[in-house]
């Protein structure tokens, strides 16, 4: 059981490693805002546009984020 659990960990860790940036929740990589459409949009407030979000485990490996 433990060592499951320390072998997701260890998974996880590498994977955030690797890839420290994840899709934004908030507009799904769209990068405009929700209900954004062709007439009116704005830029998505919560990733500022970039349409990526940092994952909660990159933080342990890139400080600076
Ligand atoms: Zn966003």
């Amino acid at each position: 059981m433990m060592t499951a659990l320390i072998a997701l960990v260890v998974t996880y860790l590498i994977g955030v490693a690797l890839w420290p940036y994840a899709r934004c929740r908030a507009c799904r990589g769209a990068r405009t805002s929700r209900g954004s459409n062709g007439a009116r949009w704005g830029i998505c407030s919560r990733c500022g546009g970039s349409g990526e979000r940092i994952r909660f485990g990159a933080r342990l490996f890139r400080k600076n984020l």
